[in-house]
C-alpha cells in the first residue's frame, strides 16, 4: 500500500550543520545554551570554507529527499566564507534536485564588518535572481543598526527577513528590539521565550528536536495567533520525524490534544514555499493521516518527484551518486573536525 503527498518543507535548516556530526567534544562542556553556541556552533562555523559547504550541502540536500522533503529553508552562517555562500548553497541543492530558500544569517559577534558583508551578501544573491530572503542571526548577536539595515534591506528587496528570535534566554529582549520592523512575510524561528503575547509578526518556526537537544524549553507553539510552520535547525529534513515530536512534545503538555494540530503546522511550510505543493513524494505507507503518523514509525519515501522529474527512486537520488555525496562529505567533514 502506498500513498501520495506534495513534497514537504523543512522550514528551519541549516545545511552548513551537516558535517557537524561526529565533530570533535569541545574543550570544556558546555552549561548553557550560549556555551552551546560559543563553544560548538560557533567554532564551527566559523572554520568552514567554501568547498566544506558544498559537500555538506550536498549531504544536507540528500537526506532531504530520503525523507520525502522537496523544499528547505536554509539560514546560513560561515563567518569567514561570507561571499559566495550562498551561490554554493544553490547550486548543491539544484544538483541533487531539492528546492531552497536561503539567507546569510548577518551578525556583529565578528564586528560590524562581519554584518555589512553578510548583509552585502543577501543581497548580491537575491539581486542576482537568487531565491533567497534576508537572513539575521538573532537581536542578541546584532546592533539596533545592523537590525534596521536588513529590515530595510528586506523591504527594498521585497522579500522576508529570516531570524531566530528568543530561542535561549539570552534574546529575551528580542520582541523590544524589533518593535516595528517585522513584518508578515518574517520567519521567526524558535521564539521559546518569547511572551504569548507580543507584538512581532511572521510565521513561528518550531524545531522540537534541536530545542530539546539544546535543554532551552518547550517553545509550546500554540499559544501564539502567528502562523507555525516545523524545521529541525540543522538535524536532519525529516519531516515526518519533525511532525511525530511536535506531536508529542504538546501533548506533554496538553493531554486533551491530537496530532491535527502539529500536522497543520506541518503544512504551513507550504505558505512559505508553495512550489512544493506541485512535487510528489510516494510513500511507504498508506494512509498519509496525522492519526497514523503519530503513531507509525519508519514511514519513508518510495519515490519523489520535484517539478515533474523523479529525483529519488528505489532507494537512491537520480541526479546524483549518493555514495559519492557521503564518501566526499565524510572527506570535508574530516577537514573541518581537524580545524577545530
Ligand atoms: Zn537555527
Amino acid at each position: 500500500m502506498t500513498a501520495t503527498t506534495p513534497g514537504l518543507v523543512c522550514a528551519h535548516h541549516h545545511l552548513y550543520s551537516a558535517l557537524a556530526r561526529g565533530m570533535p567534544p569541545p574543550p570544556k562542556t558546555p552549561t548553557s545554551f550560549q556555551e552551546i553556541l560559543e563553544e560548538i556552533w560557533w567554532r564551527l562555523d566559523t572554520a568552514i570554507g567554501l568547498e566544506m559547504l558544498r559537500w555538506s550541502a550536498m549531504l544536507g540536500a540528500l537526506e532531504a529527499l530520503e525523507s520525502g522533503t522537496t523544499a528547505i529553508v536554509d539560514h546560513q552562517e560561515s563567518p569567514n566564507a561570507i561571499e559566495g555562500s550562498l551561490d554554493v548553497i544553490a547550486e548543491a541543492c539544484a544538483e541533487v534536485g531539492v528546492r531552497v530558500l536561503t539567507a546569510y544569517g548577518i551578525s556583529d559577534r565578528h564586528g560590524p564588518d562581519g554584518a555589512r558583508r553578510g548583509l552585502a551578501e543577501n543581497e548580491r544573491f537575491i539581486r542576482a535572481g537568487g531565491h533567497g530572503l534576508v537572513g539575521v542571526h538573532a537581536a542578541f548577536t546584532c546592533t539596533d543598526e545592523s537590525l534596521q539595515a536588513a529590515a530595510g534591506l528586506a523591504d527594498d528587496l521585497g522579500v522576508g527577513v529570516h531570524i531566530h528570535v528568543a530561542e535561549g534566554a539570552g534574546d529575551i529582549h528580542a520582541p523590544q528590539r524589533l518593535e516595528g520592523l517585522t513584518r508578515d512575510n518574517w520567519l521567526l524561528s524558535h521564539c521559546v521565550h518569547l511572551p504569548s503575547e507580543h507584538s512581532l509578526r511572521g510565521t513561528i518556526l518550531h524545531n522540537p528536536r534541536s530545542n530539546l537537544n539544546n535543554a532551552v524549553g518547550y517553545a509550546d507553539p500554540a499559544r501564539f495567533s502567528n502562523p507555525v510552520a516545523l524545521g529541525t535547525d540543522g538535524i536532519g529534513a525529516n519531516m515526518i520525524e519533525s511532525f511525530r515530536l511536535a506531536y508529542v512534545m504538546q501533548r506533554s503538555v496538553d493531554v486533551a490534544c491530537g496530532p491535527d494540530e502539529a500536522w497543520s503546522w506541518l503544512e504551513t511550510g507550504w505558505q512559505i514555499m508553495p512550489e512544493a505543493r506541485n512535487d510528489e513524494v510516494t510513500w511507504s505507507y498508506e494512509p498519509m493521516d496525522p492519526w497514523h503518523l503519530a503513531f507509525t514509525p519508519g514511514v519513508a519515501p518510495l519515490e519523489v518527484k520535484i517539478g515533474g522529474e523523479v529525483v529519488f527512486t528505489d532507494g537512491k537520488p537520480t541526479r546524483v551518486d549518493g555514495d559519492e555525496v557521503r564518501a566526499r562529505a565524510a572527506e570535508q567533514a574530516a577537514r573541518l573536525h581537524a580545524l577545530l
